[in-house]
């Protein structure tokens, strides 16, 4: 046999051996393969919680800044405030001020008059004349012998009032200003209030919805959590139905008369070392316990396997178990014998063997982590669903 042909068979084999096996072990396959899917949905779904998480964390001290911003605006906007008033008041003060001076002046002019009137009706001269082509006080002062020390008083009262009178104008206006730079001032801090809290407003409401992702995202993982919980109970009650399967069908054996099959010879006469039996066990291949359909015996690579009893080669190649033999016994009984050294089979399909022929050598091909024989012997058929343990023959 060439290595296609031989692969070849291989395949055939292997996929003869899952067209055989019952719906249940796909099932386990395909629960299995679902535990993983949802295990990375989880991670995924994890990942994503963390991010919301981060997210929110960091909006929400973007917000906490905003608000400090907008306290500090605040202040400022109320200090504004008392500063402006104060501005107000001073301003009020001025006015009132003003209008002290303005009737001050208008009282002491109404007197100067007065004198002035007196002084012409006692007609020392036309004063009034005089004053009326004057273009100022001082100028009057200068050009006239006639003013009388109480005109001189009250003229130079008038012109230190009017002096005082432009002061005060002068700083009120100045006061104007002011206010009205503190009120531009603050209309200005009013609209970076404004514009603050508008942000604010904003990360609100992506907090809002970054919240509620998260509140959905949680839900879905609660969900793939209990998704994997019934999954995790379907594989168990997947593997204690093939359990009790299997179990049954070593029962059945009890009954099927064992002495009509005969006892068997000891696969691998070098060797006692059995390292697995027959039964339910956690294999380092699979995640979840497993059925062990078998008997492994541990042994060096090359040490001889022999037929455990006369039968015919139904099969010799690659298959499920690495390189393998698989012999009929007839009434539907066969054994299996796996992992053996590539190129060691010393026997061919349609061959016939005798009790104690050797059929291949020992190794550790296929899933195997050291060189052994994978023994299985089938009742009732040729797969593995009917593997019994072998230790009723031997
Ligand atoms: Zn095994």
């Amino acid at each position: 046999m060439n290595k296609t042909k031989q692969m070849l068979a291989g395949v055939l084999a292997l996929s003869l051996l899952y067209v055989v096996t019952p719906a249940m072990a796909a099932s386990q396959q395909e629960l299995q393969q679902r535990k993983n899917q949802n295990e990375q949905n989880i991670k995924n779904q994890e990942k994503a919680i963390d991010n919301y998480e981060v997210e929110i964390e960091y909006m929400t001290r973007d917000l906490q800044n905003l608000d400090k911003e907008i306290t500090e605006c605040n202040s400022s906007i109320d200090v504004l405030d008392s500063q402006i008033s104060a501005m107000r008041s001073k301003i009020k003060e001025s006015e009132r001020e003003l209008q002290d001076i303005n009737k001050n002046i208008k009282s002491k002019r109404e007197m100067l008059e007065k004198r002035l009137q007196a002084m012409y009706v006692s007609g020392k001269t036309s004063y009034i004349e005089l004053v009326l082509s004057c273009s100022d006080i001082s100028d009057l002062l200068s050009r006239t012998q006639l003013i009388s020390s109480l005109v001189e008083h009250d003229t130079g009262l008038i012109e230190s009032l009017e002096n005082y009178q432009k002061d005060v104008k002068e700083r009120k206006s100045e006061l104007d200003q002011q206010k009205k730079d503190l009120s531009g001032l603050q209309e200005l801090l009013e609209k970076e209030k404004k514009a603050l809290e508008d942000k604010a407003t904003e990360k609100e409401k992506m907090i809002e919805k970054i919240q509620g992702n998260l509140e959905y995202a949680r839900t879905v993982r609660q969900q793939m959590y209990a998704e994997q919980e019934a999954i995790d109970a379907q594989i168990r009650a997947a593997a204690e139905a093939r359990e009790r399967e299997m179990a049954a069908k070593g029962q059945k054996l009890k009954h099927y008369n064992v002495s009509d099959v005969g006892q068997m010879a000891w696969p691998v006469p070098a060797s006692g070392n059995v390292t697995s039996e027959f039964g339910r066990r956690d294999t380092p291949f699979a995640a979840i316990g497993d059925f062990h359909t078998g008997l492994d015996i541990s042994a060096p690579a090359g040490t001889p396997i022999i037929a455990a009893r006369a039968g015919t080669v139904v099969y010799a190649g690659w298959g499920g178990y690495g390189v393998m033999v698989i012999i009929d016994h007839g009434g539907g009984l066969y054994t299996l014998y796996g992992h053996g050294t590539d190129g060691s089979i010393s026997v061919s399909n349609g061959q016939q063997v005798s009790a104690g022929d050797v059929i291949m050598g020992v190794g550790s091909t296929g899933y195997s982590t050291g060189p052994h024989l994978h023994f299985e012997v089938r009742v009732g058929g040729n797969s593995m669903n009917n593997a019994v343990n072998p230790r009723q023959f031997l």
